[in-house]
């Protein structure tokens, strides 16, 4: 998972994500059922709604079975949050893996799909593992068609993928969960579009691949429509009515509507009523959740609302704008380690950036408090010097207006606090504890023996692979510098230099986007009260509550569901066999 280069026009659109941001009640958004005949302003089979990745790969999948599709997106470029993202794409027994020989099998993916996505219900001995049947069956819809749409979409000549190396090694990317022992195929299951990808531009080749392929085949793409209700004829959804610069244009879909509109992580509303503290996002700023009351009105049952694709953001440059550049994926540094407001570590730095911040959202029973809400990112000079440009990390430390220094770990400690007094309109007055100082002084020492010894007793760091190729990937020595390469037993720690002088960021918690919203089955189409299909209804990706609710089972793990479960809907909406 990397970022494009940033295109001055989706900076403004970031910019504009404050602006977006809003709640509900400000975006006029619901349902219609018609009573007197409607006028339609333009009629075709299916209507997508959205242009990332999931709404693409429906309306490509669509036209590919000879349908007529009008696709309407509400921003002035298409692309979505997929457009920004590294196009990575993550896909089971995908035909990369078949081609080498590999057999990543059905019994084994599901069960690691299942043990890492609900490691509360997974059962291994029963035939759903535990599941309930309909989240079964998503996971197994993901299996059997994820290899397929990937094939489907090389022989409609829409969208190429290749498997995706990590360069430094040329050796594939491990999952994110590679040590479970469910996990048989730990590497070779991450995709990347065949071209547009090493120049870090993986999302906006993913994304503008399928537009174009789309657009040559005469499809229509309307911008700045944005969908504001589904109308229904009985229980039946038959189009959408969408506002253009304040203009209604009401489009006929005869064989239904999909929507791939992403997540909210910029609906301040709804974040605040399913996922509070969470203070930014990285998503591009049409995350605003349009979806959840189009579906709901239209009878839509919600699934899980509380999850999302986890990062965490810096603090200080959420509270600027919430719909941040980057997340704080992987940690750069060795020499570094987090710690919370009691100066304690609270899990392996180098875990993935999706578990990691969960560790934000733990209750500490007896204080009545979430002692790790706000992290500190704790690092010495040869990180800095090592590590400058791997975010957050600066390359040029006069540039960072959000890195706090000090001599030594008692003057770090004072500037820390010094700086959440400044923050405490914005933190609820979230403080450190009095003697944060000495905590801090004490797990350095304790972290500075770990480090020579190549052991981390408290939390595994660097134990597994992930640790090691994901921080190696993300953590490139900065040219120029003049520290040595590491020569600790395990190279994801190095000791922090006791004389300082130290460096800090506060982490917060954040999302790549939201992953929750309207509940659909294993064909994508959206369930109402009952559990039953609306019929002519689909969603795909980040607007759905996703079958891999809080798991990123690899990178690419949002854009491989998103795909496959748009495929999904194009099928089913055409009549072809799912
Ligand atoms: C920096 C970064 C890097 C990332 N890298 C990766 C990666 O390599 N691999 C990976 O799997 N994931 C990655 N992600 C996450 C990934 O980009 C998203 O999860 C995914 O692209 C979402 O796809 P989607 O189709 O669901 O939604 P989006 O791509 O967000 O598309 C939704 C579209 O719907 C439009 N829309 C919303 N409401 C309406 C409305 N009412 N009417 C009309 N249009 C509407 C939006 O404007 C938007 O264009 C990354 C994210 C970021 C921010």
């Amino acid at each position: 998972m990397t970022s494009s280069p940033k295109l001055q026009a989706r900076r403004d659109l970031l910019k504009r994500g404050a602006a977006a941001a809003g709640g509900l009640a400000t975006l006029g958004l619901s349902t219609t059922v018609q009573a007197a005949p409607i006028k339609w302003d333009h009629e075709t089979d299916l209507v997508c709604v959205g242009s990332g990745a999931a709404a693409c790969a429906a309306a490509v999948t669509a036209v590919g079975q000879g349908a007529k599709v009008i696709l309407v997106e509400k921003m002035p470029l298409p692309g979505g949050t997929t457009g920004k993202s590294g196009g990575v794409t993550w896909i089971p027994n995908n035909p990369f893996l078949k081609a080498r020989g590999i057999q990543d099998e059905k019994a084994d993916c599901l069960r690691y799909l299942a043990r890492y996505a609900f490691p509360r219900e997974y059962t291994p001995n029963s035939p759903t593992l535990g599941l309930t049947p309909g989240d079964y069956k998503l996971i197994e819809a993901f299996y059997d068609n994820g290899s397929v749409m990937v094939e489907h979409m090389a022989k409609l000549g829409a969208l190429n993928f290749r498997e995706f190396k990590m360069w430094f090694v040329d050796t594939y990317a491990p999952d994110y969960a590679d040590h479970l022992p469910e996990n048989k195929v730990p590497r070779g299951r991450a995709l990347e579009p065949s071209v547009g990808a090493s120049s870090a531009g993986g999302g906006k080749s993913l994304a503008s691949q399928m537009e174009q392929w789309l657009t040559a085949r005469g499809t229509p793409i309307l911008l700045e429509h944005r969908v504001t209700r589904v109308i229904k004829e009985g229980e039946r959804v038959v189009g959408i009515e969408a506002d253009h610069n304040g203009k209604r244009v009401r489009i006929k879909a005869r064989k239904g509507v999909v929507f791939g509109t992403g997540g909210y992580a910029h609906n301040t509303e709804l974040i605040g009523q399913h996922q509070p503290g969470i203070y930014g996002a990285c998503a591009m700023p049409g995350s605003t959740g349009d979806f959840i009351p189009i579906a709901a009105t239209a009878g839509a049952r919600m699934g899980a609302l509380g999850t999302a694709w986890r990062t965490q953001v810096v603090l200080e440059e959420a509270l600027e704008n919430r719909a941040v550049g980057l997340g704080a994926f992987v940690l750069p540094g060795d020499s570094m380690i987090v710690v919370n407001k009691y100066g304690q570590r609270i899990c392996n730095e180098k875990i993935n950036y999706n578990d990691r911040t969960n560790t934000h959202f733990v209750f500490d029973t007896q204080r009545k408090e979430y002692p790790n809400q706000f992290q500190f990112m704790i690092f010495d000079g040869r990180s800095l010097d090592a590590f400058g440009g791997a975010f957050p990390i600066p390359a040029d430390k006069r540039a960072s207006r959000f890195m706090i220094e000090g001599a030594t770990l008692a003057e770090l400690s004072a500037n820390i606090a010094t700086r959440l007094e400044k923050l405490k309109d914005k933190t609820a007055g979230f403080t450190l504890t009095p003697n944060f100082a000495e905590r801090l002084a004490e797990t350095v020492s304790r972290f500075n023996g770990y480090a020579r010894a190549g052991k981390d007793p408290e939390f595994d760091r660097g134990v597994h692979d992930y640790d090691k190729d994901w921080q190696a990937l993300f953590s490139p020595v900065r040219k120029g510098s003049t520290q040595p390469a590491n020569p600790m037993p395990n190279v994801t720690m190095h000791p922090l230099d006791e004389n300082g002088p130290f460096y800090a960021f506060i982490l917060a918690p954040g999302a790549l986007d939201t992953n929750g919203g309207p509940a659909i089955n294993e064909k994508a189409q959206v369930l109402d009260g009952a559990g039953k299909p609306i019929p002519g209804l689909y969603g795909a990706g980040n607007c759905v509550a996703s079958p891999a609710r809080g798991a990123y089972y690899g990178a690419g793990g949002t854009i491989g569901i998103a795909l496959t479960f748009g495929y999904i809907a194009a099928l089913h909406a055409t009549g072809a066999r799912v």
